[in-house]
C-alpha cells in the first residue's frame, strides 16, 4: 500500500516534505511548492533536494509516487482576462519545471472554472493552455483531478476529463487523479467502487489512472460543495474507504489523504494538529477509531 498524505513545504523543501512525511508512517506524500492560494515562490535549492533523496531512499520512499499539487488560483478554464489566463499557463510551466528540477514525476492540477463562459469554450481553453505546457520532452505528468463540481468548475465527470484527454498532443502526459470526496459530491457513488472504477475504465481507460486522494466527506453524494471530512467522520464512512484503498484496482496507485487538521476547542482555539498519522495508521490497521480526534489531541499536546 502506498498511502500519504499532504504535507508542507517549508523553509526546508522538499526534505522538509520528506520529514514530515516520515512522522507520519506514509511511504509517499503530496506537497505545494508554496503556499496553495499564491504563487508565491522561492527558487528551488539543489542540496536539499539531495539531502531529501537520501532520506527517501533510506526510508523506503519512492519518489516516482511523490505527488505535487499545482496551487488553486492556477485557471486555465476561462480567458476573459487575456493576461491572467497567459499567466496561469506561464506559472504552470513555472510549475512543471520545479517538479523537474526536483524529480517529481506527478503534477496534481485543478482543471479550472469556466466562471462565466461557456462550458465548452472552457474546456477548449484547459486543452490549449496544456497543449503550451506539455511538450514532447516534459519530464512530469500533469493529473488531471475530478473535481466536487462547486461554482463553475471543469471536470466534475468522466466525460470531460476524457474530452480534455482526448485533445492533448503528447497523451504520455496527461493522466487523472481521482478524489473521494469530490467523486462523492459530484454524484458518483463511493459505496460501489466497482462500478466506478468500471465506468472508468471504460470512458479514461486504466492506464490514465496515477493518484488518488483520499477523503470523506461533510456532505452527501451530488451535494456540489466539496468540504473534506477526516476519514469514517463523513458521508462516505470508514468501510467504504477502506474498501477503496484495498481495491485491485488501485494496487501500486499513490493514496493521498487531504482531510481537515484537528482543532482543539477547550484552551486555545489557535492550537490545529494534523491527523495523518492517526489516519494512516487506522486505515494500515482497517478498524475505525471512533475516538481518533481525542487521540490526536492528548498526542499533540504533550
Ligand atoms: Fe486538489
Ligand atoms: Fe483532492
Ligand atoms: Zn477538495
Amino acid at each position: 500500500m502506498i498511502i500519504g498524505s499532504h504535507v508542507s513545504f517549508g523553509p526546508e523543501q522538499l526534505l522538509g516534505s520528506v520529514k514530515e512525511a516520515i512522522n507520519y508512517g506514509a511511504n509517499t506524500f503530496m506537497f505545494y511548492t508554496g503556499a496553495p492560494q499564491n504563487t508565491l515562490r522561492k527558487a528551488i535549492d539543489e542540496n536539499l533536494i539531495l539531502e531529501a533523496k537520501k532520506l527517501m531512499k533510506e526510508n523506503n520512499i519512492d519518489i516516482n509516487k511523490v505527488i505535487c499539487h499545482a496551487p488553486y488560483i492556477i485557471n486555465l478554464a476561462n480567458n476573459g482576462e487575456e493576461a491572467k489566463y497567459n499567466f496561469s499557463i506561464a506559472f504552470l510551466k513555472g510549475e512543471v519545471t520545479r517538479c523537474e528540477q526536483m524529480g517529481i514525476k506527478y503534477l496534481v492540477l485543478h482543471p479550472g472554472s469556466s466562471v462565466g463562459i461557456p462550458k465548452d469554450i472552457a474546456l477548449d481553453n484547459i486543452i490549449f493552455a496544456l497543449n503550451q505546457v506539455l511538450k514532447e520532452d516534459t519530464k512530469t505528468m500533469i493529473l488531471l483531478e475530478t473535481m466536487a463540481g462547486k461554482g463553475t468548475e471543469i471536470g466534475t465527470n468522466l466525460e470531460e476529463i476524457k474530452y480534455i484527454i482526448d485533445n492533448i498532443n503528447f497523451k504520455d502526459k496527461i493522466g487523472v487523479c481521482l478524489d473521494t470526496c469530490h467523486l462523492n459530491d459530484a454524484g458518483y457513488d463511493m459505496s460501489d467502487f466497482d462500478s466506478f472504477i468500471a465506468n472508468f475504465n471504460k470512458i479514461i481507460g486504466h492506464n490514465y489512472l496515477k493518484c488518488i486522494h483520499i477523503n470523506d466527506s461533510k456532505n452527501e453524494m451530488n451535494s456540489h460543495k466539496d468540504r473534506h471530512a477526516n476519514i469514517g467522520f463523513g458521508t462516505i464512512g470508514f468501510e467504504n474507504i477502506y474498501k477503496i484503498i484495498n481495491h485491485e484496482s488501485l494496487e501500486g496507485i499513490p493514496k493521498i489523504l487531504e482531510t481537515p487538521y484537528i482543532g482543539e476547542h477547550d484552551l486555545d482555539k489557535a492550537r490545529i494538529y494534523p491527523p495523518y498519522k492517526f489516519e494512516i495508521d487506522m486505515l494500515k490497521k482497517g478498524i475505525f477509531n471512533a475516538n481518533l480526534m481525542n487521540d490526536i489531541r492528548d498526542y499533540y499536546k504533550k
